[in-house]
């Protein structure tokens, strides 16, 4: 696993319990600070932290009252807390475990539990952070998987029916691969499948654009923001990688070479349809691209 420092969010009132912990962890953590659960909440939203060590008697609201409200902001409610306390009676842990501690420190504070208390945290946030990322890539090429793919279309969709910003959207299949496979066998049909992926990631697009691997030798690339004109030129650069690469493909119907089929459309997102209507619009491109002998390009425009 690829683990990186963790950012830890320490929120507590009294600058000597904040410097304690500093020094404590500064070594192996990168530290933010909050004296309030007014600004311990922005801090929390703006930087993401790992880990939030938070304070339960503080002015403003109390601690319960910002781990709740943490657990209830979906920008937050992934970030693992760990009050810090003076309290010990079973009543007041009961309350902290109800409003979503992930676990407990009591004042005064000793550095060894302090150590290994958040330890424990960062690792299960880490961990979870990869397994989570783990399930939006597509395992054999790396790329985005058709689950992520779903959900950012129709993130997109949301986005540009608000910013009125029309939205552009590819699918890109491999001719004749099923010939590919019985030929060259379903190892070099991988293969094949990751140098296209590769190939297609390579072709220079904004940071905003998606490639997944959306079915077999299926592809797609959500392009936000981006009119008709500029999908027709984008079309191109991604069939050029693919016949510039030249890979053999003896038995293609349609060359000697691995080629692609793309279809696509451009929509201005509208409350009058979806993400789903754009997709099948696209789809319907493609199926045209095929028919029409494949090794083409076929796009509807808005
Ligand atoms: P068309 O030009 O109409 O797209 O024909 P095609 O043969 O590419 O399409 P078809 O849908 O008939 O076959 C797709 C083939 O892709 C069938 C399947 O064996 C192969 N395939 C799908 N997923 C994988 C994969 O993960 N690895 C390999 N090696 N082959 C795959
Ligand atoms: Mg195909
Ligand atoms: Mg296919």
């Amino acid at each position: 696993m690829h683990s990186s420092t963790g950012k830890i969010l320490i929120i507590d009132d009294e600058a000597v319990i904040r410097n304690m912990l500093t020094a404590i962890l500064e070594e192996d953590y990168l530290i933010s600070c909050a004296d309030n659960s007014f600004e311990g909440l922005e801090q929390a939203r703006e930087l993401s932290p790992d880990l939030i060590l938070l304070d339960i008697n503080m002015p403003i609201f109390d601690g319960y009252e910002l781990c709740r409200l943490l657990r209830e902001d979906p920008q937050t409610k992934q970030i693992p807390v760990i009050f810090l306390t003076a309290l010990t009676s079973p009543e007041d842990e009961s309350k902290g475990l109800e409003a979503g501690a992930a676990d407990y420190i009591s004042k005064p504070i000793n550095p060894s539990i302090v150590i290994a208390r958040v330890r424990n945290q960062v690792l299960v946030k880490q961990q979870r952070d990869y397994l989570e990322k783990l399930s939006t890539l597509d395992p054999l090429t790396g790329i985005a998987n058709r689950r992520f793919f779903d959900q950012a279309l129709d993130r997109e969709w949301r986005r540009g029916q608000r910013d009125e910003k029309p939205l552009s959207l590819l699918i890109i299949d491999i001719d004749s691969f099923k010939t590919y496979n019985d030929n060259y066998g379903h190892v070099a049909g991988d293969e094949c499948l990751q140098r296209v992926a590769e190939l297609l990631s390579e072709v220079p697009h904004r940071g905003g654009d998606l490639l997944a691997r959306v079915g077999g030798e299926e592809f797609a690339v959500i392009l936000p923001d981006t009119p008709f004109e500029f999908l027709e030129f984008m079309a191109q650069k991604f069939s050029d990688a693919i016949r510039s690469a030249a890979m053999k493909h003896e038995h293609s119907p349609v060359d000697k070479f691995i080629t692609i089929s793309i279809g696509g459309s451009t929509w201005v997102p509208n409350k009058d349809s979806n993400a789903i209507e754009m997709y099948k619009k696209a789809d319907e491109m493609l199926y045209q691209a095929k028919n029409n002998g494949r090794n083409q390009i076929c796009l509807a425009g808005p």
